[in-house]
Order: C-alpha cells, then sequence, then structure tokens
C-alpha cells in the first residue's frame, strides 16, 4: 500500500467530537479525511443534553439551526426526591446575557453526527472513509503514520495531524502507550426509553430532573423520540437480571404507577468510568472526546466537553499549519483540555454522583435545602448555572487558550492567516 503525501489532517472516529472537528477544520480549508471503523454512522442512544456553549460551537459551524429544529429546547432542568417531588427549578433565562443559547438542547447525539455529515459530503476536499478501523499510530518525524488492518509495514496515511477522536477504547490512544487511569463505579447504568408521557404524571416537570435518593436515585430524561430513565443497577445484579422485562417494567413502575405496562422502547446498560489520558496531545496527535477522557453522564458532560475539546484542537492545529510552533500548539491544547476535563468535568461529574446518592439523611437533607435556596436566589443560581451549562470552563479554556497560543506568537514568526474559503475550495 502507498503512503499518500497530500498534506493533510487525519480524524479517527466518527462520533460527534470527531465530526465536529471535522466540519470545524474543513470549514477553514484544511483537507481532512475522517476514519471510521463502522460501516456507517452509530445509532446508539448516549449523549442528548447539548449546553449553550456547544451550541454557540455549532452555530459557528452552521450547523445549530438543523439541531435545534429537530430537537426539544429545555429552558431550564429540576431536581427532585425521592417521590419525585419538587427540589429545585434552575431557570436557565438567568443566563440571557451570559450567551445566545440559555436553554438546552435536547437531541441525540446520532443526530448531530448525521446534520454534520450531510455538510461534510458536499465539501470536496473531505474524505468521509467507512469500515476503516485505524489499528496503530507511529510517530514520523513532523507527523503521524496511520495503519489500517492489512497494512502491514507501509501505512495507509502520512498525517501532518492526526485528532484522535476513536472513542473510550481508542486504538490511537492505545498504540501510544497513553495511561487511560481512573476508576470504574461498582454499579453500572440502565436506562431505559418510554414512550409513555411523563409530563401527565407530575406538574411542570421539566425535560431534565436528577433525582436525589440513596437507593433510587437517577435521571429522568425527554429526548425528541422518548422519556429515559437513568437507574442504577447494583453491584450483585447481573446484566441480564437488570434488563429483564419484568425488571425494567418494576423499576419503571416505581417511578410513577400506572395501570397499565410501560411500553419500553429500548434499554441498555452502561459501565461507568471516570478517566483521564495521561496526556492528550503527542508529537503530532491530539486527543479528543472520549479517547482523552471518560466519565459519568450526570450533568450531561462527556459530549459537550468533547466538542470544546473538538474546538480548540482545531485552533491549535489550525495556528500550526499558519506557521505557529507545532510544539506549543499541542502543548497548549493538551494543558488546557487536560485541565478541563480533570478540573471542570471529573469534579463536577463525580460531586453529581456523590450528592445524588448521598447515604446520610441529614447531609442529603441540607443539599436539598441548599439546592431549593440557590434556586430561588437570582444571583446564586446565576452562578450556580454558569458551571452546571459549562459557560465558566468553555470561557477560561477558550482564555488559555488565545494566551497559551499567543505566547508562542511572541517567540515565532508572525502567523499568516489561512486564506481558503472552504466553501469554494476544490
Ligand atoms: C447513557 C449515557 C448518556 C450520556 N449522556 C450525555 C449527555 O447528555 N451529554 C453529554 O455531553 N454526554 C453524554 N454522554 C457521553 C457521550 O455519549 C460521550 O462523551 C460521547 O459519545 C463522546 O463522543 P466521541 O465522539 O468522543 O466518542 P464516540 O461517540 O464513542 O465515537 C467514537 C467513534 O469512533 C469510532 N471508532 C472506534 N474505534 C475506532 C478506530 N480504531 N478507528 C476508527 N474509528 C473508530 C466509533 O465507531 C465511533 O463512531 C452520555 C453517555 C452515556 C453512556
Amino acid at each position: 500500500m502507498t503512503v499518500e503525501t497530500q498534506p493533510t489532517v487525519i480524524i479517527a472516529g466518527m462520533g460527534p467530537v470527531g465530526m465536529t472537528a471535522a466540519l470545524a477544520l474543513a470549514l477553514k480549508g484544511i483537507p481532512v479525511t475522517i476514519l471510521e471503523t463502522g460501516d456507517d454512522l452509530a445509532t446508539e442512544s448516549r449523549a442528548s443534553t447539548f449546553h449553550p456553549p456547544s451550541l454557540e460551537i455549532l452555530k459557528d459551524l452552521g450547523v445549530v439551526d438543523e439541531l435545534m429544529e429537530s430537537g426539544l429546547k429545555a429552558p431550564g432542568f429540576q431536581y427532585r426526591g425521592h417521590n419525585r417531588e419538587l427540589i429545585a427549578h434552575l431557570d436557565m433565562a438567568l443566563l440571557e446575557n451570559d450567551t445566545e443559547f440559555p436553554f438546552r438542547i435536547q437531541n441525540e447525539q446520532g443526530t448531530l453526527t448525521r446534520i454534520i455529515r450531510r455538510h461534510l459530503e458536499e465539501m470536496p476536499h473531505v474524505t468521509l472513509r467507512y469500515g476503516a478501523p485505524v489499528e496503530r499510530v507511529e510517530m514520523g518525524r513532523n507527523c503521524a503514520y496511520v495503519f489500517l488492518p492489512g497494512d502491514g509495514r507501509e501505512p495507509s496515511y502520512r498525517a501532518d495531524w492526526l485528532i484522535g477522536t476513536d472513542g473510550a477504547g481508542s486504538a490511537v490512544r492505545q498504540s501510544l502507550g497513553i495511561a487511560f487511569e481512573g476508576v470504574t463505579y461498582p454499579e453500572r447504568f440502565l436506562v431505559a426509553s418510554t414512550t409513555h408521557d411523563f409530563l401527565d404524571d407530575f406538574d411542570d416537570l421539566a425535560y431534565v430532573s436528577y433525582v436525589y435518593d440513596p437507593d433510587d436515585w437517577g435521571v429522568l430524561l425527554r429526548t425528541p423520540q422518548h422519556w429515559r430513565v437513568l437507574f442504577p443497577i447494583d453491584e450483585d445484579e447481573s446484566d441480564e437480571a437488570a434488563q429483564h422485562p419484568d425488571r425494567i417494567e418494576e423499576r419503571l413502575q416505581g417511578v410513577i404507577a400506572l395501570d397499565e405496562p410501560y411500553p419500553v422502547a429500548h434499554s441498555t446498560i452502561y459501565k461507568v468510568h471516570q478517566r483521564l489520558a495521561a496526556t492528550f496531545g503527542q508529537g503530532r496527535v491530539l486527543l479528543a472526546g472520549d479517547a482523552a477522557h471518560i466519565n459519568n453522564p450526570l450533568g450531561g458532560m462527556g459530549m459537550n466537553s468533547g466538542i470544546h475539546d473538538a474546538h480548540a484542537a482545531v485552533e491549535a492545529i489550525s495556528f500550526a499549519l499558519a506557521g505557529g510552533d507545532p510544539t506549543q500548539a499541542v502543548e497548549t491544547y493538551a494543558r488546557v483540555r487536560y485541565d478541563a476535563a480533570a478540573v471542570d468535568v471529573q469534579k463536577n461529574t463525580q460531586k453529581n454522583y456523590e450528592e445524588m446518592r448521598q447515604q446520610d439523611d441529614k447531609e442529603r437533607s441540607e443539599r436539598k435545602n441548599e439546592m431549593a435556596d440557590i434556586a430561588a436566589d437570582p444571583v446564586r443560581a446565576r452562578e450556580y448555572l454558569l458551571g452546571t451549562s459549562m459557560i465558566s470552563s468553555f470561557e477560561k479554556s477558550s482564555r488559555r487558550m488565545r494566551d497559551g497560543l499567543a505566547q508562542a506568537n511572541e517567540t515565532s514568526p508572525p502567523v499568516p492567516s489561512l486564506q481558503l474559503d472552504a466553501r469554494t475550495a476544490s
């Protein structure tokens, strides 16, 4: 097999993070090839909450309207107790001066990847390749070599830059020997989707509710097609037992008792981890999204922080391709996005997990009162929402990226901007 020589960026994985990075690069006129192991985009139902900064990024990429049109606008979210009684309603309209999108959009990550694909397919300098699993990566001089199955000693691609967005089991990360340290939770999560409408059962139910309970904590959320209920599964319950239709029915009846059985569309069991790659950048390889960090889904931060990674990775690569110092670009990206994942995402999601399942009655009760107080005070609620909506995290990260690349600029020759226009490039 011959080595392709056209200067290009390779992206491993067509999940929401890889596709966002691909579109951002392509819109800058940078040739990009995206390799996907599957025969098509994934259909699995996972991320469904898009926070304001992700919506801002997707607006700049020209795809937010399509995402919003097919999604649901959630103007707030709630904390609820054992009987799903309201503890606190957080009104995201308080963020109206902080973002153009003071709400969450509920939509499937598979809808986003399909919207982005439609745009990429129109662009002549973009190659989408399916059934193409990245098997391993080798560092070259100012490049990375990407090997697909059957390549032998000759790689399929020589990439000026490679972004590893190949998910939690990332072959890119593993082949570079980058550790992925952290913990796996003892309990797994069961997600059951039903077409029953919980809006008929609870007053003023938001599209996203977090349930505080020592045993029966979880999440109740709406997607465009279903309500999804997330339950923890005890360590001593097998996957088969937890996913048995009678058991799912029992758990759904525990949310609200119905006279008839729940219509269950599907159910999935997930292992849950909190893990971080030891570095997010090495040579000409950047890791982004689940390839770099995974966390529990409480707060909806995994994909969203991955979209922030994609934004930062494209900024770093564009800077280097336009003449900036590549080492400084990689180091800035790796440092800034590692910190965002470690400090903003991992700590917050872990805190959500601990608070929702708090076993101590007094502490749980104090936390519920505190949440009600925060929700009732517009100043405190706005502060709180800046964190939960990831606005603070994204602003801090964007500022640090700018500062990191500007420092590089002081020691590098002036950086010309890329002149290519993606819409007209051929
Ligand atoms: C139940 C649940 C609910 C969640 N809810 C939310 C939420 O509301 N909000 C949120 O922000 N996050 C949420 N998450 C997390 C979110 O789903 C992930 O963070 C997100 O999918 C990460 O996107 P990604 O593109 O990095 O990786 P992935 O979505 O895993 O995509 C990786 C892609 O790479 C491909 N691939 C794998 N290996 C290779 C290879 N060797 N070569 C080429 N291609 C490869 C895969 O086929 C896949 O298409 C949730 C997760 C779960 C489990």
